[in-house]
């Protein structure tokens, strides 16, 4: 069914959208830039731009040392809590530590070592690089003969679900994936893969950070034992701001942090010289959380659990297909191919345009365009929607504008050479 181009539809289905006034919580400091890169940093929260100024005057400039029984020692398991009714876990099954590599260096190991005598990974060549490279310093660390397999994707967009589990067997200790791919969007049923893996008896470990916050993630209804994820992209915490882990309560007694420090510690104020594991996810803390970040997740957190994930997840949908009918229309014939699913239920909630000029398309719309998208080698210009703050009218305009810098051709100006960050 053909859609109205119009820049008025867009307003239109603008005033339709019961989320718009969300985005009034957000600092949006110039109307005329657009932001379509929400699921690599989100963007400032108002909330967190008066709580910010609360941590750092009062509670650390007036409280000092006394902030620590006054709320900060208790962050990583209270922002764990909230982000848990995100990701359809218990409160206690969630805690807020480190990096997202680091987490998930954490639980690969503590995976393997629950898992005596099996020796395969299992993951995809959709995964983002940095979590191979975690796998591949875990088995060199625990020198037991591990091999990683990585199964290969059939087109580059969709993960190989099916040759995943067709690769599945009692060999398998871990099967670790994106639950959305960070390059083509592509979303993995989590149900139907953590079922296949549990059938081998392999342990399942999910990489949420392009989910959380924008998709439904239900990790007890599909018994997932492990996941990790990021807070700075769809939970808007802030550049560089520590990540979660969780683990399904059932095993947080057999498995153990490998990187035992103080903060995880049962009775850490006794400076006891042998490490013995503090009760539940405490134990995997390893040393003091980085307060002033890690506070600052929480007020992004409180908008997204107010918006409710349903109606989030259904405007990411409509916007998706929108963008994708306008994609059809106008950007099609002009050399852009579509590197996401189709299927809107194979979809995350970013869209990757692949263009031969793709990489200096994305400069002309960085420095003339006033529209900030990101870009993900070979040719792919992601689109980020987050349902929060994103409009209609923003994606009809980056349409539009993405269609004049190649119709006049205002690339040519740039250089082949890419950038540093993209
Ligand atoms: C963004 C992202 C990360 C981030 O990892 P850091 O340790 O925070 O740099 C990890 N995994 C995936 C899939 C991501 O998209």
């Amino acid at each position: 069914m053909a859609i109205p181009l119009s820049a008025d539809y867009a307003s239109m289905l603008d005033a339709q959208d019961r989320l718009a006034h969300f985005r009034e919580r957000f600092v949006v400091p110039d109307p005329e830039l657009i932001y379509m890169d929400g699921n690599s940093l989100g963007r400032l929260p108002k909330a967190t731009q008066t709580y910010a100024r609360e941590l750092i005057e009062t509670q650390w400039g007036t409280r000092l040392i006394r902030g620590w029984n006054e709320g900060w020692f208790t962050a990583p398991e209270r922002i764990g809590a909230k982000i848990a009714r995100l990701i359809g876990a218990q409160p206690d099954e969630v805690i807020v530590a480190d990096s997202t590599s680091v987490n998930l260096f954490k639980l690969v190991v503590a995976a393997l070592r629950a898992q005596r005598g099996r020796t395969r990974l299992v993951t995809d060549d959709l995964n983002f690089p940095s979590d191979l490279y975690v796998l591949q310093g875990a088995i060199e660390l625990l020198e037991k003969g591990h091999r990683l397999d990585i199964i290969s994707s059939p087109d580059g967009i969709h993960g190989p679900a099916a040759e995943i589990q067709a690769s599945l067997d009692e060999q398998v200790a871990l099967l670790t994936l994106s639950h959305t791919v960070f390059k083509s969007g592509y979303l993995y049923d989590m149900a139907e893969l953590t079922r296949a893996a549990h059938s081998v008896g392999s342990l399942v470990l999910w990489d949420l950070s392009h989910s959380v916050g924008a998709v439904p993630v239900d990790l007890n209804a599909a018994q997932v034992d492990l996941a990790i994820g990021c807070t700075y992209k769809y939970l808007n915490g802030g550049p560089g701001a520590p990540a979660f882990l969780y683990i399904r309560r059932e095993l947080q007694e057999r498995l153990g942090n490998p990187i035992s420090g103080w903060m995880g510690q049962r009775d850490l104020f006794n400076f006891a010289l042998d490490y013995k594991p503090a009760m539940g996810l405490r134990q995997f803390l390893t040393g003091t959380p980085p307060i002033l970040s890690l506070s600052l997740i929480e007020p992004g957190v409180d908008v997204l659990l107010e918006a409710g994930l349903d109606a989030l997840r259904a405007k990411s949908e409509q916007q998706s297909e929108y963008l994708i009918q306008l994609w059809e229309a106008v950007l099609k014939p002009e050399g852009f191919v579509l590197n996401s699913p189709r299927d809107v239920r194979k979809r995350g909630s970013h869209i990757s345009l692949g263009h031969q000029e793709g990489l200096r398309i994305d400069m002309a719309l960085i420095n003339d365009m006033q529209v900030l998208p990101d870009f993900r080698a070979p040719d792919n210009i992601r689109l980020g929607l987050a349902p929060l703050y994103t409009s209609f009218s923003d994606i009809h305009t980056t349409v539009t504008r993405l269609h004049q810098v190649v119709a006049d051709k205002l690339y040519e100006q740039y250089p082949h050479e890419v950038p540093i960050v993209t």
